[in-house]
């Protein structure tokens, strides 16, 4: 099953945007977000499980800041634990992330 990543997506009452960031790769990350400009970058050089680990990963970033209010007990341990757990079950699903619609951060 194929999955349009789309570039901005509604987390709570928050527009994140979603593009690519070229400079993710010099510093060897595969994602990161930001919460004040809401955006959420992606580098596009990773490998497909990588790029959907990445965007898993930083959703779940999100979703704890949004709806659990407390960075304190998230620690970045439980979010690559869950993101890799969720990763591999849409693998496993067939689940293909399209990035057709996703551009370069400006
Ligand atoms: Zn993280």
């Amino acid at each position: 099953m194929i999955v349009k990543v789309s570039s901005a997506i509604q987390i709570g009452g928050h527009l994140y945007q979603i593009c690519f960031d070229h400079d993710l790769q010099d510093r060897n990350d595969w994602g990161e977000v930001n919460h004040h400009t809401q955006l959420i970058t992606i580098n596009e050089s990773r490998l497909a499980s990588q790029r959907t680990e990445a965007l898993v990963h930083e959703l779940l970033h999100v979703i704890s800041r949004i709806f659990y209010h407390s960075n304190d007990d998230v620690t970045e341990q439980l979010i690559g634990s869950m993101s890799e757990g969720l990763t591999q079950v849409f693998v496993e699903l067939g689940v293909e992330l399209d990035w057709s619609d996703i551009k370069e951060k400006e």
